[in-house]
């Protein structure tokens, strides 16, 4: 990626998280730096922020269905759910 793209996608995921109220929706944390995109449903792959790519982000910020789709959380609030959820990105293999 260009400096230019990385640019234009850092505007656009600022831009969808004010959109997405800017906090976490659990904790209200409001530092960026740790705010996530969550998958309200946990539909599809778990991805870190570093997966949205800029088309992605761009899609997202389109999206009429953006506000039942997606809500933000804080890193720390993203492991607790995936915890909850027993949303380990791997499965343990092996039996006993
Ligand atoms: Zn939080």
């Amino acid at each position: 990626m260009s400096a230019k793209q990385i640019a234009k996608r850092k505007v656009l995921r600022a831009e969808l998280i004010a959109k997405l109220g800017g906090v976490c929706v659990r904790c209200g944390f409001s530092d960026e730096r740790a705010l996530q995109f969550d998958h309200i449903n946990g539909d599809g792959h778990k991805e870190g922020n570093r997966g949205y790519s800029y088309i992605r982000l761009r899609n997202m910020l389109n999206d009429p269905n953006l506000f039942d789709r997606y809500q933000l959380l804080c890193a720390n609030c993203n492991w607790i759910k995936r915890e909850e959820n027993k949303e380990y990105r791997f499965k343990y293999s092996h039996t006993s």
